[in-house]
């Protein structure tokens, strides 16, 4: 039978690994079952193989396995032997930082096919408010396999919700046509009035 996904979504400081790894340790203590999760190699949050939530009161760490966010399939292998050393299925695989996997669309449905339960947490949107990565296209999965989509919730420091990840550099809001990547820059969760993107084009 295929697996089912659960689906967490959200902009930064929503909780979204602490979700994600309160998950896994429940399955893994009352289900008893063999829970794998998977890091892409993007991620910087952690030391290497750990997974690590920004939320002091939530899980903290987690033994994770690290992989290329470029090629997710390598993993396939992995799962294979953990499967051979533990003389069973891998009942659950969660996947953190989802919007920097390539194939993640693809990927999560060859794990349910193969009868995976598939956790997932990522950002929805980019900082440009647009959506990152393949995260928003894992809702099909949801409707196609079951599961649940989660909207975990942040807030703008004017109380309301944030729905959009402010990204700042050197403290000033990040122009649209920043690049994807750069050292020093740093997040914080903003409602629509205080979101700013200086040079948006719509
Ligand atoms: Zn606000």
């Amino acid at each position: 039978m295929p697996g089912k996904l659960e689906l967490l979504l959200g902009p930064m400081r929503s909780n979204k690994t602490a979700e994600l790894l309160r998950r896994a340790e429940m399955r893994r203590q009352y289900a008893k079952q063999c829970v794998m999760v998977l890091k892409p190699s993007d991620d910087t949050k952690g030391g290497p193989g750990m997974v690590e939530s920004r939320n002091p009161n939530g899980h903290g760490k987690m033994h994770a396995h690290e992989f290329n966010s470029a090629d997710p399939w390598e993993v396939l292998e992995v799962i294979a032997q953990r499967e051979q050393e533990i003389g069973k299925r891998v009942e659950c695989i969660a996947i953190d930082e989802g919007q920097f996997v390539s194939d993640l669309f693809l990927f999560a449905k060859h794990l349910l096919e193969a009868n995976h339960d598939v956790l997932v947490a990522g950002l929805d949107l980019d900082f440009r408010a647009m959506p990152f990565g393949e995260m928003l296209n894992l809702t099909w999965l949801v409707n196609a396999y079951g599961g649940s989509i989660t909207e975990c919730m942040a807030y703008c420091t004017c109380g309301a919700r944030a729905l959009y990840s402010q990204r700042l550099i050197g403290g000033q809001p990040a122009p649209f046509d920043s690049p994807v990547k750069m050292p020093g820059d740093s997040y914080e969760p903003r409602c629509a009035e205080h979101f700013v993107l200086p040079g948006r084009p719509h």
